[in-house]
């Protein structure tokens, strides 16, 4: 049996883990957690923490010892298909993704330490390599000249918002200006490929702000923007603020007029949406998806597996799901004492991936091809939701033809109630 290059002895609870670790030598994509921020914005609840650096370099020591432990001597990397109207695992690119948390926190050195470690689970070289930054940590050309010399062909920039004092309300650590230099920066060293985050339904946002900056982001000229909805998390700065009546955000009726308007401004500028948060820049392929989409969310989307690293990161192979311990000093002492950091494993079985595949595979407005659901699943769609799908497609939310189903229009904007009859 092939074994990994360094080992981490694994606990009973790691031991279904372990055991699929060294079976699977084909997985192609790669989450790699990097849990520091200079401060806590009013509404994040990831596992990110403010003034820790001092940890930094013990933290990414142990994270490449756990991507270590995961180089697979035997790995086979199947490049990605071409793109077929029938959307399938095979047709995503390999892929490495740092997110955070603030992965561009990382200094030059550790980030090449970091990429070095990820290179021996999944080759870079082949690999879509995003890494995502805050546009007040890359100010300057010179951080981002240097991730393009490591082998990181996109970046996604965390911009939320063009009006300073939300931004400040939000706690972000930039301004509006900082962040099109950044966006303008990357471009200039050389980064075809950048996303742009933005958050809609902020604190005092108006319609017509929305719209204002709607028209303004569709001229920055980026291939890819990915748009949330503020969801208030319990525990949260902000959450307490609204809830006491100190900050109010826009109702119901308001953020989903602003999603509608942009959904309207991204096609007038020639965007394609092509997932219910995601937009890229059309190209002349007809294929399902258009190429700038980001491949690693369509690996999550199209229910892949994959392999994470760090403090809280979760991993996904089937018929298991890890969940790594969360506090980066309990995940330094896992790794240093030679133990799997892992926390939790969940056992799956074949109705949780198939409901999965469906409520993840919906979201994509190519939906879920009868040929994807077939490899991943290993039955036929109507098999298992003969009777849902026809129940939503009665109420105009699913509609189907001889390639898959897919959401109306309606059914995007319902898009809950149509996922939980999977569940
Ligand atoms: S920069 Fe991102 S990860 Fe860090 S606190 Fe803000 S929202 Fe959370």
């Amino acid at each position: 049996m092939p074994q990994s290059i360094i080992s981490l002895s694994h606990e009973p609870s790691g031991a279904l883990l372990a055991h699929e670790w060294r079976r699977r030598s084909d997985v192609r994509h790669l989450y790699i957690h990097i849990p520091f921020c200079h401060r806590r914005c009013a509404y994040c609840d990831f596992n990110t923490y403010a003034n820790m650096e001092d940890r930094m370099e013990a933290y990414v020591a142990a994270l490449c010892t756990e991507l270590h432990s995961m180089a697979h001597p035997q790995r086979a990397i199947p490049p990605a298909r071409s793109m077929t109207a029938d959307l399938t695992r095979a047709m995503v690119r390999p892929t490495i993704f740092l997110g955070g948390g603030t992965p561009s926190m990382l200094s030059e050195a550790l980030m090449e330490q970091t990429l070095a470690a990820a290179d021996a689970v999944v080759p870079l070289c082949d690999a879509e390599v995003t890494v995502e930054c805050n546009p007040g940590t890359v100010l300057g050309r010179d951080y981002l000249r240097a991730l393009r010399a490591m082998g990181v062909n996109r970046v996604s920039l965390g911009v939320q918002s063009l009006h300073d004092p939300t931004l400040r309300i939000l706690g972000r650590i930039h301004t509006a200006a900082e962040a099109y230099a950044s966006f303008n920066d990357a471009r200039a060293v050389g980064f075809e490929r950048i996303n742009l985050d933005f958050i809609f339904g902020l604190p005092g946002q108006t319609v017509v702000q929305w719209e204002e900056t709607l028209r303004e982001i569709v001229t920055w000229g980026a291939d890819h923007f990915a748009l949330y909805s503020l969801i208030l998390e319990e525990r949260t700065p902000l959450y307490a603020q609204v809830t006491s009546g100190r900050i109010s955000v826009p109702d119901d009726d308001a953020t989903g007029a602003m999603y509608e308007l942009a959904i309207a401004h991204f096609a007038a500028a020639g965007y394609v949406q092509y997932e219910i948060s995601n937009w890229a820049r059309a190209d002349a392929s007809d294929a399902p998806v258009p190429s700038h989409a980001c491949h690693h969310n369509l690996a999550y989307w199209l229910n892949a597996d994959y392999l994470a690293a760090g403090a809280g990161a979760h991993g996904h192979l089937y018929p298991c799901r890890y969940i790594n311990v969360a506090g980066i000093d309990d995940y330094i002492a896992h790794v240093r004492a030679r133990s799997l950091p892992v926390a939790e494993v969940i056992d799956l079985t074949p109705r949780d991936l198939a409901a999965e595949t469906m409520f993840m595979g919906l979201r994509l407005n190519a939906g879920v091809s009868f040929a994807h659901f077939r490899d991943r699943c290993g039955v036929e769609i109507d098999a298992i939701f003969g009777a849902e799908l026809a129940d939503l497609a009665q109420q105009g939310l699913i509609e189907r033809d001889d390639r898959g189903v897919r959401l109306t229009p309606r059914g995007r904007m319902l898009g809950n109630r149509v996922f939980e009859r999977f569940v």
